[in-house]
């Protein structure tokens, strides 16, 4: 009898240790994600409000008076303070998305007159690299989807605006819709630089840059697609990308469709 007791108690205390081995391991894990994440976030600041000082300490140090260079060197700083002000906007919405305020408001939407207007606000970005923003079928008949407009159209513009930014002069960004049984699939393609295999993987992971120099003269954040993956998984959906160097990339995501 006395022995079975102890074998019982024994067992219970082996199964309490391994619970909180887990949970402990589980806190590591959490403790180390963010501090590699409050490291991303300081160092992603650093660089702009490091710019901002030398601009600033170059004008008060004699520059003002240096019409041919005070006005570029303000500019410069403005545009610093925009990159600073883009990281804290996305970072602003992917922790209220994690602390789980940003509700999904699911709605029957057409996705193709959603995408018409998000090519329609890109135009002016797309002229200035020259590049030709179309849907694939002109005569695209509507398709109703279930999801959170703002959400969608913020993946929308995110993937657009990527096509351009990483496109080239007089390029070409496409979008295709096809139907799957229960989704449908959103695709975007661009005949930009695209992206080699190796970096794929990552592409999604906060501030993970292929060409980190070219995404912020471009005033990239990196979360861009972070934030994309989020949307999407908050969905229950997904997002796949296929990509080669030189040719162009394409990210398709899909939705679910009202039937
Ligand atoms: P960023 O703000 O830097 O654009 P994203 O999260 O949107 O951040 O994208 C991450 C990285 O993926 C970019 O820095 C870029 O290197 C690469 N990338 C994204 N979209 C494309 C594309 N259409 N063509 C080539 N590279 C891309």
């Amino acid at each position: 009898m006395n022995t079975q007791v102890i074998e019982k108690v024994e067992q219970e205390v082996i199964e309490w240790a391994q619970t909180w081995e887990n949970e402990i391991s589980s806190l590591k894990n959490m403790e180390e994600y963010r501090r590699e994440f409050i490291g991303n976030v300081s160092h992603e600041l650093k660089t702009p409000i490091f710019n901002i000082q030398g601009y600033l300490h170059t004008l008060l140090d004699g520059a003002l008076e240096d019409e041919s260079i005070n006005r570029r060197y303000i500019h410069n700083a403005a545009k610093n303070t925009e990159r600073m002000a883009n990281i804290v906007a996305d970072l602003g919405y992917i922790s209220k998305f994690e602390a789980g305020k940003l509700q999904l408001e699911l709605v029957k939407f057409d996705i193709v007159q959603l995408v018409k207007d998000v090519l329609e606000d890109s135009e002016l970005k797309a002229d200035e690299k020259k590049i030709n923003l179309s849907l694939i079928d002109n005569n695209q008949k509507p398709i109703l989807v279930f999801a959170d407009v703002e959400s969608i159209r913020r993946v929308i513009v995110n993937l657009i605006s990527n096509s351009i930014k990483y496109g080239k002069y007089n390029g070409l960004t496409y979008v295709g819709f096809y139907d799957l049984e229960d989704n449908i699939l959103i695709e975007i393609t661009d005949n930009g630089k695209g992206i080699s295999q190796e970096h794929i993987p990552r592409l999604f992971e906060r501030f993970y840059r292929v060409d980190k120099g070219r995404s912020r003269t471009q005033g990239g954040t990196g979360l861009g697609l972070a934030i994309v993956k989020h949307i999407l998984e908050a969905h229950q959906q997904s997002i796949n990308v296929r990509s080669k160097v030189s040719t162009g990339s394409t990210f398709g995501f899909t939705l679910k469709k009202v039937k």
